[in-house]
C-alpha cells in the first residue's frame, strides 16, 4: 500500500489566521491532558465541547474543517479505555501543531478555502516520488483538513495513493470516480473497539491489543521455505508474538517507534506462548483506520484489498467533505431524520457505532427508493398530464350485451373490477391501472370486456403476453369471447411467416384489426395501428418497464392495464408499480375445489406415479413438471429429453408429450393443442408452463425436484390444475429426503393463498430471487433492500411531498435531484 505523504510537511510559517477557534482547541486540550484525560477539562465533555465548536466555525475554512474532524474522532470519547483517551489527545495536539505549521503555506487548505474552484489537478498536488512507508507520517499526513478538496467526478487517480496499478483493479469495480469509489460500500464492519489485555488473551479469539514492539524480525522457515516475520509485543500486562508470512518488508514498517494496535486471530504459539497470525495493525498515532473501531470490510475482489480500500475511502471522504452535494434537500432529510450526505457516507464506512452505521445505511437506501420513486410517479404524471387520453364511454348496454354472452356469471370481484377499469376508461385521462388476480382468478374476461368498450367507440386494442404459448391461448380466449360480438382478433408471433405478419400488420393499420394480441414481436416490429385505445399487458412481470412504454407509444397516449398472476407483495408492487392503480381480484370463480397438496418423500414416488396413472384412467389429465434449470437451452432440451423417456418407460401405458422451451413455437402449439384436445395424456414439460396454460380436464400436477422452485412459483404451477369441475391435486416431490420436514415445501401444502406465499417467498428468498430487478426493469439497487418498507414509504411519502410542491422538480434547488432521477433510470435494463 502506498499512501501519499503531506506535500507541505514542514512548511516554516506558521499560522497567524484559524485563530481564535484553534487556540482555544488547543488550550482545551492541553488541560484535558494534565487533568489526566478523565473528559473533565471542560463541562459537559470534550466531544461537546468540540461539536459547538465547530459549529461557529464554517466547514469549508481550515479550521472550521479541522474542527469537525476533531469532532468526530471524539465521539465517544468519555466511554473509551483510558488509553485511547490518551492517544486520541495525544494524536490530536499533534496533528494541530502540525495544522499550524503548514496552513499559510499549503497548496492544500489553499484549494480547501475555495471550494468553487473545482477539482485540483492531480500532478500540481502529488509528491513527485512517494517517501518510503517507515519515513512517512502515514495515514496523518491525508487528515481532513490538509488533503485538497476534490470533486466526487474527479479520477480515482486524483488521490495521491491510487496508481496507474491501482487505478486498474479499481476499474475492475466499475470504479473510476470518487463517488463511485465512495459508493463502494463495506459488506461488514469487524468491531475492534475493545481492547484486550496481553494477559488476557485467549486462543481462537480475535482480539485488538495495543502494544510496542519489542524485537522484529523475518527468517526462513526451514521446511516450506516461507518468510516468517516474527514480533515480541509487549503491554503493560505481558508479551506475546505476532507473525506473518512472506511479508519481510514489516520489518522496517514495525521499526517506527510508537504505539501500535493489532487486530487478529489469537493462536497458541510455540511452548506455550501466544501470537497472533498476520494481525492487522496501525500506529496508535495515527487515524484509526483499520483497529480499534468499527472496520470496514468489502467484497473481496482481486488486486485490491480492504486495508488498501480504506485507506482510499478516506482520503476520499476528507477530499469531498465541501464538494459533495447533497441532492435530497435538507427539508426532506429533517422530516425523516436522515443524516446529510457525507455524513452518511462517512458513518457507512468508518461509523463510530452500530446505530450510526445503521442510520448511515438507511440514508443511502432511502436515497435509491426516492429516486425510485420519483422516477414512477414523474411517469405517471407525464403520461396523464402532458397529453389527454381520450374517454371511452360505454352504456349499460354494452355491459348486458357481453355478459349475456359468457357461458358463466361474473364473480362480485370481477364485476367490481370490470366497474374500476371502465370508469377509469370512460375519463380523458389514459388509465394505468395494475390488475392483481390468483391464478384462475378470470382476468381474462375483464380485458376482454375492456377490448370491447375501446372497439365500441372506435379504437382499437393490443395484448401484449410473455410467451408464444400464451398469446395464442389469449387469442383464441378472446375470439371466443368477442368475435360472436362481431370484433376481428388477430395475432402477431415471432414464429409466423414473414407474409402472413404482413397482411394482420396492414389490417391493423388500416383499421380493420379490434384487437391485436401478440408476444415482443408487438413492439418489435414496425407496425402501426390506425387508432391505439388500450394496451394491455399480461404478466407483467416478465415484461420491463420499458416494453411497457414501447407499446403505449404505438399509440396516442392510450389506455393501459397490466395484468399480473404473481401475488406481488406490498413493498414490490409500491416499487414497480408505483406509477400504477390498483386493482384486485380477490376471489375465484365458484365451485372451485381447493388443490389437495402433498410434499411426497423420494420413497413414495411410486405410490404418486400411481395416483397420476389412476386419474388418468378415470378421464382426467395431468402434468408433470422437471426442474431443469440449467441456462444453456441446449442442455435443458436434452435433459428434457432424457427425462421423457424415463417417464415414458414408467408410463409405458399412457399418452405422453413433451414441452420444453428449446421446441420451436409451432411445435409448442402443436402439442399444446394436443394436450387440450385429449389427445395427450400426461404432459411433461420444463418450466416454460408456468405461464397461464388453461386446461380444465388437467388434474394433476406433479412436479419433480420440487425443492427447486421458489413458492411462488409452485403455487403457479398448482394454478394450472384445478380449473375445473373436477378434484385437483398438487404433488410435490424432492429428491432431499425428508421433503416432508422442507419448510417450503410445507408452507405451499399448507398455504393457498398466493400473497402469503408471496410474501413469505420474499423473506425466505430475498426479492433478488423472487424475480430479479432486472426482470422489473428497475435499475440495479445497491443498498436498498426491497424488504425494507418502513424507507420504501419513506421514500414515498417524501416523492409524493416533493412532486406537490415542484411537480416537474424545475427550482434551482431541485436540480442536482432531478440530475440524479435522469442518471439513475438510465442504468434501468434495456427493453
Ligand atoms: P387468469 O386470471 O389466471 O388469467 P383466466 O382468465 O384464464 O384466469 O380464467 C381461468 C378460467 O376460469 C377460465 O377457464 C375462465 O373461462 C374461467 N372463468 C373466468 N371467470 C369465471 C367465472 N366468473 N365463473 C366461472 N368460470 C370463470
Ligand atoms: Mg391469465
Amino acid at each position: 500500500m502506498s499512501t501519499g505523504a503531506a506535500a507541505t510537511r514542514g512548511g516554516p510559517a506558521r499560522a497567524a489566521a484559524s485563530g481564535g477557534a484553534l487556540e482555544r482547541a488547543r488550550k482545551v486540550l492541553l488541560h484535558e491532558q494534565r487533568m489526566g484525560c478523565l473528559d473533565r477539562a471542560v463541562v459537559g465533555g470534550l466531544e461537546h465541547f468540540f461539536l459547538q465548536l465547530s459549529a461557529g466555525e464554517p466547514a469549508e475554512r481550515p479550521a472550521g474543517a479541522w474542527l469537525r474532524a476533531a469532532a468526530r474522532r471524539l465521539a465517544a470519547y468519555a466511554r473509551r479505555p483510558a488509553h485511547e483517551r490518551q492517544a486520541i489527545i495525544a494524536q490530536l495536539l499533534e496533528r494541530l501543531s502540525r495544522l499550524e505549521v503548514a496552513a499559510p503555506a499549503g497548496t492544500a487548505s489553499a484549494s480547501v478555502a475555495t471550494p468553487a474552484s473545482g477539482p485540483v489537478a492531480t500532478a500540481t498536488t502529488r509528491p513527485a516520488a512517494v517517501p518510503p512507508l517507515a519515513q512517512r507520517p502515514a495515514v496523518a499526513a491525508k487528515a481532513d483538513e490538509r488533503h485538497p478538496a476534490l470533486s466526487p467526478m474527479a479520477p480515482v487517480t486524483a488521490l495521491p495513493g491510487v496508481g496507474p496499478k491501482a487505478a486498474a483493479a479499481l476499474e475492475k469495480l466499475e470504479i473510476h470516480s470518487l463517488r463511485d469509489l465512495l459508493y463502494h460500500l463495506p459488506r461488514r464492519h469487524v468491531d475492534r473497539r475493545s481492547i484486550s489485555r496481553i494477559a488476557d488473551l485467549i486462543p481462537g479469539q480475535l482480539a485488538t491489543i495495543v502494544a510496542s514492539v519489542w524485537q522484529v524480525q523475518t527468517k526462513r522457515s526451514p521446511i516450506q521455505r516461507r518468510l516468517i516475520t516474527e514480533a515480541i509485543l509487549q503491554d503493560e500486562s505481558g508479551f506475546c508474538h505476532a507473525v506473518w508470512f512472506n511479508q519481510p518488508y514489516l520489518v522496517r514498517t514495525l521499526s517506527r517507534p510508537g504505539k501500535v494496535l493489532f487486530s487478529g486471530k489469537v493462536e497458541a504459539g510455540y511452548g506455550g506462548s501466544l501470537q497472533l497470525v498476520s494481525p492487522e495493525f496501525e500506529f496508535d498515532s495515527d487515524e484509526l483506520l483499520h483497529t480499534g473501531r468499527l472496520v470496514p470490510f468489502y467484497p473481496k475482489r482481486e488486486g485490491v484489498s480492504d486495508k488498501q480500500l480504506r485507506a482510499w475511502m478516506r482520503q476520499a471522504l476528507a477530499a469531498t467533505a465541501t464538494q459533495l452535494q447533497d441532492p435530497v434537500p435538507p427539508a426532506v432529510l429533517n422530516a425523516e431524520a436522515l443524516p446529510p450526505l457525507h455524513e452518511a457516507l462517512t458513518q457507512a464506512h468508518f461509523p463510530d457505532d452500530h446505530a450510526a452505521r445503521q442510520l448511515a445505511f438507511r440514508r443511502l437506501a432511502f436515497d435509491e427508493f426516492l429516486l425510485i420513486q420519483l422516477g414512477v410517479l414523474r411517469r405517471r404524471r407525464e403520461w396523464q398530464e402532458t397529453q389527454p387520453g381520450v374517454a371511452l364511454q360505454v352504456g349499460p348496454a354494452l355491459i348486458e350485451e357481453f355478459t349475456a354472452h359468457l357461458p358463466f356469471e361474473l364473480t362480485r370481484a370481477q364485476r367490481r373490477v370490470v366497474g374500476e377499469v371502465l370508469a377509469d376508461m370512460a375519463r380523458p385521462v389514459p388509465m394505468m391501472r395494475l390488475l392483481q388476480g390468483e391464478v384462475g382468478s378470470g382476468k381474462t374476461v375483464v380485458a376482454a370486456m375492456a377490448c370491447l368498450v375501446a372497439a365500441r367507440n372506435g379504437y382499437q386494442a393490443a395484448m401484449m403476453a410473455p410467451t408464444e404459448v400464451l398469446a395464442q391461448q389469449h387469442h383464441r380466449t378472446l375470439t371466443q369471447l368477442l368475435a360472436p360480438l362481431g370484433l376481428r382478433i388477430e395475432l402477431v408471433v415471432g414464429s409466423q411467416k414473414k407474409k402472413e405478419k404482413a397482411e394482420v400488420w396492414e389490417a391493423s393499420r388500416l383499421g380493420a384489426v379490434d384487437v391485436l394480441v401478440g408476444t415482443h414481436a408487438l413492439i418489435q416490429e414496425e407496425g402501426e395501428f390506425a387508432q391505439l385505445g388500450l394496451v394491455i399487458v399480461d404478466e407483467q412481470h416478465r415484461f420491463g418497464v420499458r416494453q411497457r412504454s414501447a407499446l403505449r407509444g404505438k399509440g396516442y397516449n392510450p389506455h393501459m392495464l397490466v395484468m399480473t398472476a404473481t401475488p406481488i407483495p406490498r413493498t414490490l408492487a409500491l416499487s414497480i408499480y408505483g406509477d400504477l392503480d390498483l386493482s384486485v381480484i380477490d376471489e375465484l370463480p365458484p365451485g372451485r375445489r381447493q388443490i389437495k397438496t402433498f410434499a411426497i418423500a423420494p420413497e413414495y414416488r411410486h405410490q404418486a406415479y400411481d395416483f397420476l396413472r389412476k386419474q388418468v384412467r378415470a378421464g382426467r389429465q395431468g402434468f408433470i413438471i422437471c426442474p431443469l434449470i440449467e441456462d444453456s437451452e441446449r442442455i435443458e432440451a436434452r435433459s428434457a429429453k432424457l427425462e421423457y423417456e424415463r417417464l415414458q418407460r414408467q408410463f409405458p401405458d399412457l399418452r405422453l408429450g413433451l414441452l420444453h422451451g428449446k421446441m420451436a413455437p409451432r411445435e409448442k402449439e402443436s402439442v399444446m393443442a394436443a394436450f387440450r384436445d385429449g389427445l395427450i395424456d400426461v404432459l411433461v414439460s420444463t418450466a416454460v408452463v408456468e405461464v397461464g396454460i388453461d386446461v380444465p380436464n388437467a388434474t394433476v400436477m406433479l412436479i419433480e425436484g420440487a425443492d427447486r422452485f421458489g413458492l411462488a412459483q409452485l403455487h403457479q404451477f398448482r394454478g394450472r390444475v384445478g380449473r375445473g369441475e373436477h378434484q385437483s391435486y398438487c404433488l410435490l416431490l424432492s429428491d432431499a429426503e425428508a421433503a416432508g420436514a422442507n419448510p417450503r415445501l410445507r408452507a405451499v401444502v399448507e398455504n393457498h393463498d398466493g400473497f402469503a406465499l408471496a410474501e413469505e417467498d420474499l423473506k425466505l428468498r430475498g426479492p433478488g430471487e423472487f424475480f430479479g430487478t432486472r426482470q422489473s426493469g428497475l435499475p440495479d439497487l445497491k443498498v436498498a433492500k426491497l424488504s425494507d418498507v418502513a424507507v420504501l414509504e419513506a421514500a414515498r411519502r417524501q416523492a409524493e411531498r416533493l412532486l406537490r410542491e415542484d411537480p416537474w422538480l424545475r427550482r434551482p434547488e431541485h436540480a442536482a435531484l432531478a440530475a440524479q432521477v435522469e442518471q439513475f433510470w438510465q442504468q434501468a435494463p434495456p427493453a
